[in-house]
């Protein structure tokens, strides 16, 4: 056994969760119990426009009707992102010392025209605006206009691979391959990968269990929590459930785990994921400590899984 494993389920309550969300928590549940390890619960509810409460407590209710419980988190409020401002500050001053971060006026159709269309396990490549080869006069001139800028990361030259547990070695070249981030809106909002690589390093996170579609995050996390001093934690994704649509997703309206609730019981869900992940040969009922018994990541599929 594997000293202080943590672990940890991250949803973001944008939406009710779904299947895919599903079977990427039984799989995070399985990775940490089955290693004897920590599991937090984490909400990431940094964005106050797309976060509702009623879904953060459903999120916390499907898990648990799931069978699947945790040791620390929500709704202790030190485990919600909305309430860790004051640590994404910290951190973001700290890259700021560091020259690290820069200031971008661009707006966000400007952004968005700068990077390649996303794809599901792809990063959104930004290329650099003209914001990062601004002089200091310019920028001077800026911040004298009122306009509030968004900061974003810049990402160095740099050769950086994680070696995730299930997917093999990923080697980006941050610069090339990942592009510079945002990491705080102009409204002041921090975003996903400066909150989630803070979380992982101050909440002493080990193993990092999520849908594959983040697995291009995975570098500059680890860059990034490596920056701040912290080490990074080992990253093992899981395979995405599609449908005819592709990914499922909650802005999509996927089938919610809360419709599901009405029809099915908890076993016969658990017992469907493992069957559509290759945990079990059967479509049978069986509860997640059951599985727990031959865990084993290599009969977990690699290829996405259409439903
Ligand atoms: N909050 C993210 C989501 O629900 C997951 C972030 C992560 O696991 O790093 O998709």
């Amino acid at each position: 056994m594997e000293p202080n494993v943590v672990g940890r389920f991250a949803p973001s309550p944008s939406g009710y969760l779904h299947m895919g969300n599903l079977l990427a928590s039984l799989l995070a549940w399985l990775d940490c119990r089955a290693l004897g390890g920590t599991l937090i619960f984490r909400m990431e509810d940094l964005d106050p426009a797309r976060s509702r409460p009623e879904y953060a407590a459903a999120a916390a209710e499907d898990l648990r009707w799931l069978g699947l419980d945790w040791d620390e988190g929500w709704p202790d409020p030190a485990y919600a992102q909305s309430r860790r401002g004051a640590l994404y500050e910290e951190a973001f001053e700290r890259l700021r010392a560091m020259n690290l971060v820069y200031p971008c006026w661009c707006t966000r159709a400007e952004r968005l025209a700068a990077a390649s269309a996303p794809h599901p396990g792809e990063a959104v490549h930004d290329p650099g605006c003209p914001c990062a080869r601004l002089t200091r006069r310019e920028r001077e001139e800026r911040f004298r206009s009122g306009r509030r800028p968004a900061w974003k990361l810049r990402m160095p030259e740099l050769a950086v691979s994680v070696d995730d547990g299930h997917y093999g070695l990923v080697s980006q070249n941050l610069a090339r391959d990942a592009g510079d981030c945002i990491v705080r809106r102009a409204d002041g909002v921090y975003a996903y990968q400066l909150a989630v690589s803070v979380d992982d390093l101050l909440m002493g996170v080990t193993r990092v269990v999520r849908g594959r579609d983040l697995l291009a995050s995975a570098p500059r996390q680890r860059w990034l929590i490596e920056t701040l001093g912290g080490a990074a934690p080992a990253y093992c994704h899981s395979p995405l459930l599609t449908s005819g649509a592709g990914k499922l997703s909650k802005r999509l309206g996927s089938l919610s785990t809360q419709a599901l609730r009405q029809t099915t019981s908890p076993e016969a869900l658990v017992g469907r994921l493992a069957f559509l992940c290759g945990l079990r040969e059967t479509d049978a009922p069986v509860t997640p400590r059951e599985l727990l018994a031959d865990f084993d990541w290599a009969r977990v599929k690699t290829e996405d899984i259409e439903i």
